[in-house]
C-alpha cells in the first residue's frame, strides 16, 4: 500500500474545530505503528494552475490569498492556498500510482468534495478528486468514476462533474445533513443515494450494496474514491452507523471491481478514525 502524505498538512488548525491537524498525526502514528499492512511512503509533488482552473475558476483561486475567511466552516488560515495545493498534488500523485497498479491512498488534509469551482466551503478549499478526475480524463482515461462514501454529499465534486461526458458520480450520504443537497440524482451522470439519519445498520449497509452495484454497471476504467469515515457510528458530526468492519468490507468490494483505484481522505471526526482508515486500507489490499 502506498500512502501519500506530508505531515506539514498538520500546520493550521483552528481551535476547536473538528477538521484538526490530529486527524493526520494520529492516523500517521497508527499506519507507521502497525507491521500487519506494508505501506510505502511517499510525498506529494506539485500542481500547476492549469490543472487547478480545469475545474475552479480563476478568481476563487486568488480568492484563496485573501484574508477573510469563507464561511463559518472554513477559516482563512495563513498560506492555506499551500496545504490546498500539496492535497491537490497528493490526489494527482495518488491518480498516477493507481494507473501504474499500485493500492493507493492520500493521507491528506483539507479536504476537498465540497469545494465548487467558486466556491471554499465545508472545510474544503480545492476540490482535490475533482481535479484529480479532470486530469485523469484529459490524460486518456474514457470512463471514470467517483464513488463518495462520505457522509455528507459530495456537492462541490458533484456540480464540477455534472453531465460531463465519460464520468460519473456516485455518492452514499446522510439526508438530510449538511450541505443540504443530493436528495436525488442529478444529470446524467450524478447518482445520489440518500440515507435518513440513524437508520439501523444493515439499511445503511444495503444502500452501499446498491451504490456499489451501479458503480460496477457504469463499467469504469478508473476509480477514484472520496473516502469519508464520518458515517462512522461514533462521528460526532452526524448519525451514521458504519463500524470499522464496514469499511474493511468497502475496501475489499472497490479492489474487487479488479480496476485502478485511488483514494482520498475526506471527512472522519471521531477519536477510531486512524482503525478506519487501517481497516479501509486492508479491505482495498485484500487483507
Ligand atoms: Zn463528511
Amino acid at each position: 500500500m502506498k500512502i501519500i502524505t506530508d505531515q506539514r498538512c498538520a500546520g493550521y488548525s483552528c481551535e476547536g474545530h473538528p477538521e484538526r491537524p490530529a486527524r493526520i498525526t494520529d492516523a500517521l502514528e497508527f499506519l507507521r505503528g502497525q507491521n500487519e499492512l506494508p505501506v510505502v511512503w511517499a510525498a506529494p509533488t506539485g500542481v500547476d494552475d492549469a490543472t487547478i482552473l480545469r475545474a475552479h475558476s480563476a478568481r476563487h483561486l486568488a480568492r484563496l490569498n485573501e484574508p477573510e475567511d469563507f464561511d463559518a466552516d472554513t477559516p482563512f488560515h495563513e498560506n492555506i492556498i499551500t496545504f490546498a495545493r500539496a492535497s491537490v498534488a497528493a490526489a494527482l500523485d495518488a491518480l498516477q500510482a493507481a494507473r501504474a497498479g499500485e493500492n493507493v491512498f492520500s493521507l491528506m488534509r483539507p479536504p476537498g468534495h465540497h469545494a465548487t469551482r467558486d466556491r471554499a466551503m465545508g472545510f474544503c478549499y480545492l476540490n482535490n478528486i475533482a481535479i484529480a478526475v479532470l486530469e485523469a480524463q484529459a490524460t486518456g482515461a474514457k470512463r471514470v468514476a467517483v464513488f463518495d462514501f462520505d457522509v455528507h454529499h459530495g456537492n462541490g465534486t458533484e456540480a464540477i462533474l455534472l453531465d460531463r461526458p465519460g464520468c460519473a458520480f456516485f455518492s452514499i450520504h446522510q439526508f438530510p445533513c449538511f450541505p443540504g443537497t443530493g436528495a436525488a440524482n442529478v444529470g446524467t451522470n450524478c447518482f445520489n443515494y440518500p440515507v435518513a439519519p440513524g437508520v439501523p445498520r444493515e439499511s445503511y449497509h444495503a444502500t452501499l450494496v446498491r451504490a456499489l452495484g451501479d458503480l460496477k454497471n457504469f463499467r469504469p476504467d478508473l476509480v477514484a474514491v472520496s473516502a469519508g469515515f464520518d458515517a462512522y457510528a461514533r462521528d460526532p458530526l452526524a448519525d451514521g452507523t458504519l463500524l470499522a468492519e464496514d469499511f474493511h468490507w468497502l475496501g475489499g468490494e472497490l479492489r474487487a471491481l479488479n480496476t485502478p483505484l485511488f483514494s482520498l481522505l475526506e471527512g472522519g471526526y471521531s477519536r477510531d478514525l486512524p482503525e478506519l482508515i487501517f481497516a479501509y486500507l486492508k479491505g482495498v489490499d485484500g487483507q
